[in-house]
């Protein structure tokens, strides 16, 4: 009895012990489920200044930013391509650090604003407040590195309602009710790699898929989306307000660089991004994943018995507002009209042998106009080998039958017959034509006799000279092609 107590209690002890270390390093919660981790983009949110009292606070919090992003777009055409997730770790106080007005709060990652000298300026450390990686960026990493190695893009909640926000590695927000459109900006940066389009100084210029120097209008890297009747560079007057073109003032200069749009997300929040930076997004989403989610037969080396069919499945991924262009191929060429998630394959489509079965998935959003990476297409081809049928019910599947039906002569084993012998394209067209010759006459008879008996050829195909079928040349086939030709009896006949 005391045995089983102890027991009873160190498994307690240990359950404590699990459930405590469990809760100190944080709570994952998935609260956007569209599929495995792997064939999905994760978006990750933990959350700063929340007690352990404001859990569910945080996850709605999380998900009103998550839902704002949908609305967005072009997130909102690929909502179904992303995963969520919260992890929540307690800080021991509500809110953060705001030092130029002297209010500081024990936080987890010590989160601040005022950084830098900039109010709105949201971040954890190290920044000019606190050098230490290990109290803020290195606590987020420690988290992700248990909960969700494969995470794509971290975004960080102040729970604090002044309005601030940054970008980097992570995106980091507050949860004033303007923040969402911080968030979306920020997530130009870090996921789509977009620069800052607007003049005011933030830091270094660079070319990046939104900004350039560039003032040759073939060498603009977005020229695909200027009108040719379009001016570059391009006056800031009405008429070009709503069209792509090259107006100065980007990353940080008002003079020297150049932007896509009047306005965008990238220079001014409250506006949709422009037509260059939503290619570009999409291009970053195609870059994390493809629109080929699964396939069936999972191994791209199968073979099909010939009284069979085989389906072909293909799992796309599912955009909001348009599907995705699907084509089959049978050896490279397009089957006409097969154009859905599955392809089914016979004999009664194909010959005997080995065959290539593939299929190409893109998406033709409009989104995009230039791909020439082809991120947004995807394909899979599987080696199929459909196994031979009997056509002619000789008791011979067509691989090795020496009749007509055989495809290559020649080329491949279909041109061994039954015994084993190599045949030619006629073999088996005349029956008891031993010597080849197209005719049965009293040469075969000669040509038997010499093979048989003097050491001569053999016939070049053995089932014409098995004159009485029993799958052996000897003197009775000898005896039967007389009886044939010289005495009235039956005709030769072939396997
Ligand atoms: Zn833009």
């Amino acid at each position: 009895m005391s045995r089983r107590f102890n027991i009873s209690f160190v498994i307690l002890i240990i359950a404590v012990l699990i459930s405590s270390t469990a809760f100190s390093q944080g709570v994952l919660n998935k609260i956007l489920d569209n599929g495995p981790n792997n064939k999905r983009i994760n978006i990750v949110f933990l959350g700063d200044g929340y007690t352990s009292a404001q859990q569910s606070q945080f996850d709605a919090d999380a998900l009103g930013f998550l839902n704002y992003l949908f609305t967005i777009e072009p997130f909102d055409n690929y909502e179904n391509y992303y995963n969520a997730y919260t992890i929540f770790i307690a800080s021991n106080a509500a809110g953060v650090d705001h030092p130029a007005t002297g209010v500081y709060k024990d936080t987890y990652f010590n989160g601040t604003f005022d950084s830098y000298g900039i109010t709105r300026l949201t971040t954890i450390p190290p920044n000019n407040f606190d050098g230490s990686y290990a109290n803020g960026m290195g606590k987020v990493m420690n988290l992700l590195a248990t909960h969700l190695p494969d995470y794509d893009m971290v975004i960080l909640l102040f729970n604090d309602l002044e309005y601030g926000g940054s970008g980097g590695s992570i995106s980091i927000s507050s949860v004033h009710s303007s923040a969402t459109e911080i968030v979306a900006h920020e997530v130009g940066h870090s996921f789509g790699n977009l620069a800052d389009e607007y003049d005011y100084p933030g830091g270094s210029a660079r070319e990046a898929p939104n900004a350039t120097a560039q003032t040759t209008r073939e060498l603009i890297r977005w020229n695909h989306w200027i009108l040719p009747s379009t001016p570059v560079p391009t006056p800031e007057t009405s008429p070009y307000f709503n069209l792509i073109g090259l107006f100065e003032g980007a990353v940080y200069n008002p003079t020297g660089w150049y932007r896509p749009k009047y306005s965008c997300k990238m220079q001014s929040l409250g506006v949709p991004f422009c037509s260059v930076c939503s290619e570009q997004l999409i291009k970053s989403e195609y870059s994390y994943l493809s629109p080929l989610e699964s396939y069936s037969p999972v191994n791209n080396v199968i073979t099909i018995p010939a009284n069979s069919s085989q389906i072909f499945e293909i799992i796309p991924m599912y955009p909001t507002f348009n599907s995705l262009d699907i084509q089959w191929y049978l050896d490279m060429a397009p089957l006409s009209g097969e154009n859905s998630e599955t392809l089914e394959m016979s004999l009664n489509d194909v010959n005997w042998g080995n065959h290539t079965i593939s299929v190409e998935v893109s998406d033709n959003t409009s989104l995009v106009i230039n791909d020439p990476s082809n991120l947004l297409m995807d394909s899979f081809s599987w080696n199929a080998y459909f196994e031979a049928a009997d056509t002619d019910n000789d008791g011979f599947t067509d691989d090795i039958d020496n009749c007509p039906e055989i495809p290559n002569p020649g080329q491949d084993n279909a041109d061994f017959d039954a015994l084993g012998d190599l045949c030619d394209p006629y073999c088996c067209a005349i029956a008891g034509d031993a010597n080849n010759d197209y005719n049965v006459n009293i040469l075969d008879v000669v040509f038997l006799i010499t093979f048989k008996y003097k050491g001569g050829l053999e016939p070049n195909c053995l089932y014409e000279g098995d004159a009485n079928t029993d799958t052996s040349i000897d003197i009775l086939d000898i005896v039967y092609l007389i009886s044939f030709k010289y005495k009235g009896g039956p005709p030769p006949g072939c396997l």
